[in-house]
């Protein structure tokens, strides 16, 4: 008798926008086929299902096939869910990066039907004869996967230095220009081995988009294939491009594109951020129709005895047909929400114990953890579910030292590899150890710089402890409107560096 192997199954879902339909597929399927009938948004704007008995696979895969949803390039070595900034609105460039984000993920998929045949019916796939090779990925594919975002210029709200490539719009009259490309970004590391470290994107080139958008998806497919052809195939925790960028100079690699595209590159233009923040809370998207910024705590869809999150958004789906745009931060936006119905949704999750932006602290808004136990075979502590102890240790903390008004992030992960971004944030724990973590410090809520290890293996009891004495240099040593990664990097954090 065969064992019930359990499964993880994580949708592609480019730019994290679905139908309340396609949504409301997913909340089916939660129910049906996982142990723990909840759904976990991820930091690439995917929706996870955690708990699928390895009996049910196919139907699940089929039943969101069904629904023009893939799994296909959701995870392993190639193009995985290319994101972008989910902040609805009526500007043209917002429709502009949505298609460019599509386009993308259509030219970076997999062309297999492998998939087709293993997961929807069975049937071989009759392709023509032209049709039979892989044309990106060839037979072996990538080295590591790869990860693709979008944003217009200033607003970091998907940390986009942290992608192989991050793509910046350049807005002009409502529309896009062309894109900065940043390379060689990627936040994994391994805590033991030294050379292995957390990178941000470096600028490359400017791209302009022209009316096909063929110029920057020619661009991004040029440098998938450096990475593809040069990339570390020896050892996979070199494979990812960052380190190919760093070993051979991002010169060498500048010149690979231009020979790859048959022009010469024109250089990246000056970047500016204003905005780090993940659109929370109630907006106008365009005349008499509003969006809502929903939080939602570590990611995690489900119902608790005071809050029924699950419930309220499922009822949401049925009644008022909003659009879903999950956010890159693991939160969630409805959108296309005429202005008359602000109050019945708000009375749907007020009657469901489900809190308004508005009504958290910055600490609940700016904090983040990777899903760890008891989901992920990589976790070495707890982190979804022991970041809830602390926010509201850190919610006092942040009213005694009268920081309750800054954006300063914290971040938890259960191990080195950096699931929720943990290297960008301004306080970082990182699971070492069952109940110990590494602390690092700096950083930048917008995303621009990384943070520095503090301390090492601090138990989890003495999290907040370890790091009051350096707030409270903060407090007392920091410049007019300075914030805490600005002043982590001025001050060498006042000594307190470990
Ligand atoms: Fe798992 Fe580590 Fe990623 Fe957390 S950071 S989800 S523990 S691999």
């Amino acid at each position: 008798k065969e064992r019930h192997y359990s499964m993880m199954i994580r949708a592609r879902i480019p730019g994290g926008l679905l139908s309340s339909e396609q949504y409301l597929v997913f909340d089916r399927l939660a129910d049906e086929y996982t142990d723990y009938k909840t759904m976990r948004i991820t930091t690439r704007q995917t929706l996870q299902l955690h708990g699928i008995l390895k009996g049910d696979l196919k139907t699940t895969i089929k039943t969101l096939n069904d629904a023009l949803v893939t799994t296909l390039g959701a995870c392993g070595d190639s193009g995985r869910n290319t994101i972008c900034c989910a902040e609805p609105g009526d500007e043209p460039f917002r429709e502009e990066m949505r298609h460019d984000v599509l386009a993308l993920a259509d030219r970076l998929s997999a062309k297999t039907n492998a998939y087709h045949e293993i997961w929807i019916d069975g049937e071989p796939v009759q392709l023509a004869e032209d049709e039979t090779e892989e044309p990106l990925y060839g037979e072996v594919y990538l080295p590591r996967k790869f990860k693709v975002a979008i944003v217009p210029e200033g607003d970091n709200c998907l940390d986009v230095y942290d992608n192989d490539i991050g793509l910046v719009a350049h807005i002009r009259d409502g529309h896009i220009e062309g894109y900065t490309v940043l390379v060689g970004g990627g936040m994994g590391r391994m805590a033991l081995d030294q050379d292995t470290y957390p990178r941000l994107a470096s600028p490359l080139c400017y791209v302009a988009r022209n009316e096909a958008v063929g110029t920057i998806l020619d661009a991004c497919v040029a440098i998938v294939t450096i990475e593809r052809d040069f990339g570390d195939r020896s050892n996979r925790r070199f494979a990812r491009m960052k380190y190919l960028i760093d070993k051979r100079g991002l010169a060498w690699f500048r010149d690979e594109v231009e020979a790859r595209l048959g022009h010469k590159l024109e250089p990246p233009r000056q970047l500016t951020w204003t905005n780090g923040n993940d659109h929370l809370g109630w907006h106008r998207e365009r005349d008499g129709v509003s969006y809502l910024g929903l939080f939602v705590p570590y990611g995690r869809i489900k119902d608790t005895e005071t809050m029924q999150l699950k419930s309220a958004l499922r009822d949401i789906m049925h009644r008022f047909r909003p659009t879903v745009r999950f956010t890159s931060q693991q939160n969630v936006i409805l959108s296309g929400l005429p202005d008359e119905q602000r109050s019945a949704v708000e009375e749907v999750l007020r009657s469901s114990g489900v809190p308004l932006p508005q009504e958290l602290s910055n600490v609940q808004q700016n904090m983040m953890a990777c899903v760890s136990l008891p989901t992920c075979g990589l976790a070495l502590a707890e982190s979804e579910r022991a970041l809830p102890e602390l926010v509201p240790q850190f919610e006092r903390l942040f009213d005694v030292l009268g920081l309750s008004d800054e954006n300063i992030t914290i971040r938890m992960t259960g191990c080195s590899n950096g699931c929720a971004r943990p290297y960008n944030a301004n306080i970082a724990f990182i699971g070492r150890a069952p109940g110990k973590y590494d602390i690092f410090l700096g950083g930048s809520a917008l995303g621009t710089a990384l943070n520095e290890r503090f301390r090492d293996t601090v138990p989890f009891k003495d999290l907040v402890s370890a790091v009051r004495p350096v707030l409270e240099s903060f407090i007392q040593d920091r410049e007019p409107g300075e914030d805490f990664g600005t002043y982590w990097l001025r001050t060498g954090a006042g000594g307190h560096r470990g």
